[in-house]
């Protein structure tokens, strides 16, 4: 009897677990820095994933990361094409997004002013059904793995080197390392990103870095949130490319540049740009732009 009552409780735990993780479904969308073995120019598939979490404090989903991870060689002498992985809209039952509305820019965008007129590539950047994929609290908290995993050279060296990107976006939107992850809005960790495997492909790529977010709601208010990987097999000059350009998309800049003098470029290259006037033209444009992320769904009767 007491055995029956207790895998009666059982269930009924495991029941209301699953209708608490039915209540919110988080969206993960997905840009990633792919190395290619072998150059493919040929489309490919989009990565696709939703994952179901039951409050904001939840850890983003380990998508794929069980996978195991492979060691590149030279990977510095190849071309790392990076594909476009804008997963329009894969949920079908949202419910209803707060209307999109502009948000105020901070200071130190506002005040950025090209005399150069060297333009931007604000049409390669597609809205998400959600709007922009901009912030509106800022200084926006970035959270680096490694800093509570011990010392060691190669840790503070990675450190350093992110960091410095971190350092390098602050002179135009307002950004902040914190050292309590579950309080940051962009996690950046030291990781493999999970191999890819394209249909019709034998060897899975590589890459040498992933950016994705996900969106939830806390408070009937929209908000999202980013966790870039950065493979530990990336150093130096190329860390910190990845880590500029990685740091691009999760400040909004989702697509890429076809100009190779901009850091948020398609592909890695052999000398890597600083953050361009394009890259901050394209930036300001984007945080012109109007977004459901940030506002309050005041229509929401689910709650
Ligand atoms: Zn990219």
């Amino acid at each position: 009897m007491g055995k029956n009552l207790s895998l009666f409780k059982r269930i009924k735990i495991a029941l209301g677990l699953v209708i608490t993780t039915a209540l919110l479904v988080i969206f993960t969308n997905v840009q990633s820095f792919a190395v290619l073995t072998n150059i493919n120019l040929t489309k490919l598939p989009s990565y696709k994933s939703d994952i179901k979490v039951g409050n904001r404090e939840q850890k983003t989903g380990n998508i794929g990361t069980s996978l195991s991870l492979i060691r590149r060689g030279s990977e510095g002498e190849v071309l790392n094409v990076l594909k476009s992985t804008e997963n329009r809209d894969t949920i079908s039952q949202t419910p209803s997004l707060p209307p999109q509305n502009t948000h105020p820019m901070p200071s130190t965008l506002a005040k950025w002013q090209d005399d150069t007129n060297s333009g931007d590539y604000f049409d390669e950047i597609k809205p998400t059904k959600y709007g922009y994929l901009i912030w509106s609290q800022f200084p926006v908290k970035v959270y680096l793995e490694t800093l509570n995993t011990g010392f060691n050279s190669q840790s503070q060296k990675w450190i350093n080197t992110v960091s410095q990107t971190v350092e390098e976006w602050n002179n135009y939107l307002p950004l902040q390392i914190v050292k309590n992850p579950e309080l940051a809005d962009i996690i950046i960790l030291r990781k493999t990103p999970p191999l890819k495997f394209t249909p019709g492909k034998k060897l899975p790529r590589a890459r040498s870095a992933e950016t994705r977010y996900k969106v939830y709601t806390f408070d009937k208010t929209l908000y999202h949130r980013f966790t870039i990987l950065l493979s530990p097999s990336q150093t130096g000059k190329y860390l910190l490319a990845a880590s500029r350009h990685e740091l691009g998309h999760a400040l909004g800049i989702w697509g890429h540049s076809k100009d190779k003098n901009d850091a948020l470029y398609f592909s890695q290259v052999r000398n890597p740009p600083m953050i361009s006037t394009r890259d901050v033209n394209t930036l300001k444009k984007i945080y012109q732009q109007s977004t459901s992320l940030g506002w309050e769904n005041k229509n929401d009767s689910e709650t």
